[in-house]
């Protein structure tokens, strides 16, 4: 697959949440997403999607630095043939380039991301993310929510002080059928009793969690392998994993039973690939994360949890979930189900109209000639 770029457009695009979302300089109802455009001169134009979020919390990138990134270190490297690898980490800004250009091709191609990464199924399971909330009654009433409209598979946010509790209650309301896991987004230490304690807790069958997620800082490897040896439900590591190479390590430890996999967070479709694959191979259990996605990174992500080695719950659920306006044709869900994009590429585009109302911010760099 060899496509010749004319240039690269980077956006910002300003979407509205559904549902604001609390974070440390307040409640925001908006998030600024950067978009990548490969730009083929005879052939269709690819899309890429930065997972980045506006503020560095998560993960080291943040919106504004990986659109800096993008205009004078990555886009002017791709356009005059040279390897993104020159460049250190900027995972997510890489992983966008990278999809726009994959994209572009496999347009041309007219073959789906999905066939590329070798994904099999034609559908995948819903699995909503339920951050911290004010109560715990209030969680239980968002799980209803949700599984009122057939989903049957939740992440829930939980942190030291607020974890078997709400977890409990949410298991004794809805029962056994429904797959819960926790994801702790590394707030708990290893060196501390009271939060292995916790953690020992949360594993206990009666709760009957798939996987513990990211219980400790992102560099915490040996706590991790710690914890792994002591309870029977899956560590599943998020932040820790960046690369294959990281995910070797893991394995080598002994520290992870599962990986959430994000194509952002490791660079790119490519490496996300690679990643699945020795999951599968070491017996890795997968599943699918989410960051927020507009619906072109929605349709990536539901490539992603097609493939065959993703067996847990991933963080995906219908547009209506994350935006009030989509980017693209809004995905549904159906039955606790969502189907997997067949057509070329990532299979939808933006919307022109959404696209103009939404952008706040336009450049293209040309190659030169
Ligand atoms: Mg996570």
């Amino acid at each position: 697959m060899e496509v010749v770029l004319a240039g690269v457009e980077l956006r910002v695009v300003r979407m509205t949440l559904a549902r604001p979302f609390a974070s440390a300089r307040g409640t925001r109802r908006r998030r600024d997403v950067v978009l990548v455009r490969a730009i083929v001169a005879d052939g269709p134009d690819g899309w890429g999607e930065c997972v980045a979020e506006p503020e560095p919390t998560y993960w080291p990138e943040y919106t504004e630095g990986a659109l800096h990134v993008l205009e004078h270190h990555l886009v002017p490297r791709m356009l005059a043939g040279r390897s993104l690898r020159e460049v250190r980490g900027h995972h997510m800004a890489k992983a966008a380039l990278e999809c726009a250009a994959l994209d572009a091709g496999l347009r041309a191609e007219g073959r789906s991301v999905a066939a590329f990464l070798g994904a099999t199924r034609p559908v995948v399971p819903t699995g909503i993310a339920l951050g911290l909330t004010r109560d715990v009654d209030a969680l239980v009433d968002a799980v209803l929510h949700w599984h009122g409209k057939g989903h049957r598979a939740f992440k829930l946010k939980v942190a030291p002080g607020w974890d078997v509790e709400p977890v409990r209650a949410v298991r004794s309301t809805v029962g056994d059928e429904v797959a819960l896991l926790v994801d702790a987004n590394g707030s708990y230490r290893s060196g501390d009793d009271d939060h292995r304690a916790a953690l020992k807790a949360l594993a206990d069958p009666e709760l009957g969690l798939v996987a513990i997620e990211q219980p400790f800082p992102p560099d915490d490897l040996l706590g991790h392998a710690d914890l792994a040896a002591r309870i029977e439900v899956p560590v599943c590591l998020d932040e820790s994993i960046a690369s294959l190479a990281d995910l070797e390590t893991a394995i080598a430890l002994g520290a992870c039973g599962a990986v959430s996999l994000k194509v952002g967070r490791v660079g790119g479709l490519l490496e996300a690939r690679r990643i699945h694959q020795r999951c599968r191979d070491a017996g890795v259990s997968l599943r699918c994360g989410g960051m927020l996605e507009t619906g072109l990174g929605r349709a990536l992500n539901l490539a992603v949890a097609a493939l065959p080695g993703c067996n847990l719950p991933p963080d995906m659920g219908p547009s209506e979930r994350y935006y009030t306006t989509d980017l693209t044709t809004p995905f549904d869900s159906r039955g606790g189900t969502m189907i997997v994009p067949d057509g070329p590429g990532l299979g939808v585009e933006p919307l022109p109209e959404v696209l103009d109302e939404v952008t706040i911010s336009l450049r293209t760099i040309r190659t030169e000639q």
